[in-house]
């Protein structure tokens, strides 16, 4: 981390970019020389067969696949460099708001690498995967614990999958009722994956608006529910970091209704041993285990969104479910007709399942609270600090995330943009930015409770620097990266001609 207390500069070696030493290497696909190789295979101890044999004519190709040919320490040098590179959670903090990059603790990791999860394979049947069953068994029934539900499936590859997979239980449940009903009530602060998952699946989007103190009211909620509403999607803390105080209400005027209450579970981590949204009223909701419970994301995927249901819901969890029988031995159900169908090939990410045990295990209940109330001092402490220097979306007691904008440096000319690219040169990963919507200019920090207090100092003198610079030098922010390997990137270009993945020059004809 480098040393940005109010009068530092940017130390020349940062985080980011490694110690600066041979930068100019070329990339591995540069550095290719025919007939090079990077492996050594044991000579075959069994008969060679022609592989066109094994896997028919079709199966073998007769041209190679272009890869660069490299030796064994060119590639090692090249991904060691290229993740030096990168920032990372385990370089410094990563407040990226609505993520909860939390520290990942190794003991997750060294556990996941078990032989017995590791190499388990899906197909081994289940006499012999009791141990893998069981761990996802447990994890299921933590999880309805710590939210106050009834039943959990694991199997949702990611947070927007558990969504889906909650929308489609809604659909399914009102179908079952004879009920067709059409639309879905979303808060305008909703992350975009919400009214996606309800378009996905046929519905259409009524969006409520927040109000001014950054929260849901029941009187817009009451004047757009009706007997055609399926339900309400809801994040509770919501995407402006601040608690949906009204949700009891809110849930009774949409059970009034028949409608159904789903929590968007990524801002979990604010709750974590102090609420449960199942006591709030919720029907069904979604887990982030990379972003709560501190399996890794992002660059590290992948991820894992369990979907938890109250007991209502359970005959349309996706099939097959982990089951507990008789004879106290674990087996899986899919006998199960009402159920929304299969979301994962098999059981979900069960790497993801195991980390997030781990966590759960090693925490316990009082460490898992201690995480949650943490995890607000600290967002409470930055904006705290913050405040003076950069305007505050809604000046309140937040939860685990604060939402600054650029507002106050509009007459400078430096936008949220630049002071995220400054940020990078300071060693920092930015926060989100621009989102939610309903902020312009939006900053969105969310420390998580695994910093210090004196790394929440630093992050905090840093950014009240760059909001100094904007007034007394704004050019130096406006052009900010200036200590990266690549400077500002041509997002547009990008976004639009995206080049994702490498292809061998093709020989000139
Ligand atoms: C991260 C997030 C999601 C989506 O989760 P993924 O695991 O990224 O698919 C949904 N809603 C909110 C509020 C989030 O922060």
């Amino acid at each position: 981390m480098s040393a940005t207390g109010p009068g530092h500069t940017p130390r020349t070696s940062r985080p980011n970019a490694s110690s600066g030493i041979a930068y100019e290497e070329p990339l591995l696909f540069e550095r290719s020389v025919e007939g090079r190789v990077g492996y050594q295979l044991p000579r075959a101890d069994v008969p060679e067969v022609d592989p066109a044999e094994l896997l028919g004519a079709d199966g073998v190709r007769d041209d190679l696949p272009g890869l660069p040919e490299v030796s064994e320490v060119e590639v090692v040098r090249h991904f060691t460099r290229l993740s030096t590179w990168n920032a990372a959670v385990d370089l410094g903090l990563y407040p990226l708001g609505s993520c909860t990059m939390k520290y990942n603790p190794k003991v997750n990791e060294r556990m996941a690498r078990l032989p017995g999860f590791a190499a388990a394979h899906p197909m081994q049947g289940d006499e012999n995967s009791q141990g893998v069953l069981e761990l996802l068994h447990r994890l299921g029934g933590a999880l309805a614990e710590v939210s106050g539900l009834d039943h959990v499936s694991l199997q949702p590859a990611a947070g927007a999958q558990g969504e889906l997979a909650g929308i489609m239980m809604i659909r399914a449940y009102h179908r079952a009722r004879g009920e067709q009903r059409t639309r879905v009530l979303v808060p305008d602060s909703a992350h975009g994956t919400n009214p996606a998952s309800a378009a996905l699946n046929g519905f259409e989007v009524t969006t409520i608006p927040t109000g001014e103190d950054g929260v849901l009211h029941p009187e817009p909620v009451a004047e757009a529910m009706a007997e055609d509403v399926a339900g309400i999607m809801i994040t509770n803390p919501n995407t402006c970091g601040i608690f949906e105080r009204h949700i009891g209400r809110i849930t009774e005027i949409v059970h009034a209704k028949g409608g159904l209450v789903y929590l968007d579970g990524a801002n979990l981590n604010a709750l974590l041993g102090i609420a449960r949204p199942g006591d709030m009223g919720v029907d069904v909701m979604h887990f982030n285990l990379h972003k709560t419970f501190s399996t890794p994301h992002g660059g590290g995927g992948p991820g894992s969104g369990p979907v938890g249901v109250k007991a209502h819901l359970e005959p349309f969890l996706p099939s097959p479910v982990v089951v507990q029988r008789d004879d106290g031995s674990y087996g899986l159900d899919a006998e199960r007709p009402q159920a929304i169908g299969r979301l994962h090939g098999n059981l979900g990410n069960v790497g993801m399942a195991v980390r997030a045990w781990t966590y759960i295990r090693s925490l316990g209940s009082e460490g898992l609270q201690r995480c949650g109330e943490m995890a607000v001092l600290n967002a409470n402490y930055l904006l705290a600090r913050l405040r003076d220097h950069f305007h505050v979306a809604y000046d309140q007691p937040v939860m685990h995330e604060c939402v600054l904008s650029d507002r106050g440096l509009s007459e400078s000319g430096v936008t949220t943009l630049d002071v995220a690219k400054r940020l990078i040169d300071y060693g920092y990963h930015p926060p989100t930015i621009y989102f939610p919507l309903v902020v312009p200019g939006a900053l969105m920090i969310e420390p998580t409770e695994s910093e210090s207090l004196e790394g929440l100092d630093r992050f905090a003198d840093t950014l009240i620097q760059i909001a100094g610079e904007a007034h007394e030098t704004p050019d130096v922010v406006r052009e900010a990266p200036h200590r990266t390997r690549h400077r500002r990137l041509d997002e547009t270009r990008a976004a639009r001609r995206p080049v994702l993945t490498w292809q061998p020059e093709q020989p000139e004809s």
